[in-house]
């Protein structure tokens, strides 16, 4: 099997530069499973499904006509759903929690299993996201749990957001980063939890350079 490094933790840790950062040095691709989880929120609430429509939601996210495509400009990856690129849309606040409440549901995260697990191929594979240390990919050949306190992710997301344009309250966002934690930490299927043997690193007091050099450094052992 191709190598695999999964990088797993809450929102705003900083995985997404990681994962970033990491898929750069080593030229492997990333899979961003919260986008996946994103697309559906937004699919479903463009078809009118509800959160607790549980058949139509595990239909939908078995037939999700969703892609990933690598932008050659800016190698960031764009997810096309239908062939149309989704944006921003699935960036917002609410479209994360969209994304939480189809999460929580068992037959909606078996259903995109495989989807995930199709992403490990030749030369190897950065995954991104809450549970690929400890059910997508439990044989990963490295695990990383990167965490934050929540008034950190809180802010980074603040300016994540303002880089993009979208405006929000930093009062809304912690609240929401909040309840977000809590429903992704005590969900009863892969809830967000680090994997055995996982090398957490907590990047309050961190730089961006310092987390990827530590990162680096235990990927590469
Ligand atoms: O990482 P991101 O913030 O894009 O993820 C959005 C939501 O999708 C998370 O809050 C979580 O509920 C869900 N998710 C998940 N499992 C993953 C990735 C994301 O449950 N592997």
């Amino acid at each position: 099997n191709s190598p695999v490094i999964t990088i797993d933790g809450p929102s705003g840790s900083g995985k997404g530069t990681i994962a970033f950062r990491l898929a750069q040095k080593l030229e492997w691709p990333i899979l961003d499973s919260g986008a996946i989880y994103r697309v559906l929120g937004l699919a479903a609430h463009q078809a009118g499904i509800a959160s607790t429509n549980i058949n139509e939601l595990v239909k939908l996210a078995r037939d999700l006509p969703l892609t990933f495509v690598t932008e050659q400009s800016s190698d960031e990856v764009v997810a096309y759903l239908d062939g149309e690129p989704v944006g921003d849309a699935i960036r917002t606040d609410e479209a994360g929690q969209r994304a939480s409440e189809v999460a929580v549901i068992p037959e909606v995260r078996s259903a995109l299993l495989a989807r995930q697990r199709d992403f490990q191929q030749p030369p190897g594979l950065i995954a991104d996201g809450r549970d690929m240390g400890t059910v997508v990919f439990p044989d990963a050949d490295a695990k990383i749990f990167l965490t934050a306190s929540a008034e950190t992710r809180a802010e980074r997301r603040f300016n994540q957001l303002k880089q993009k344009g979208i405006s929000a309250s930093l009062c809304a966002l912690l609240e929401s980063i909040k309840e977000r934690d809590e429903r992704d930490r005590t969900r009863t299927v892969a809830p967000l939890v680090p994997a055995a043997g996982a090398f957490v690193v907590d990047s309050s007091t961190l730089s961006i350079d310092e987390v990827f050099s530590q990162v680096y450094e235990y990927s590469m052992k």
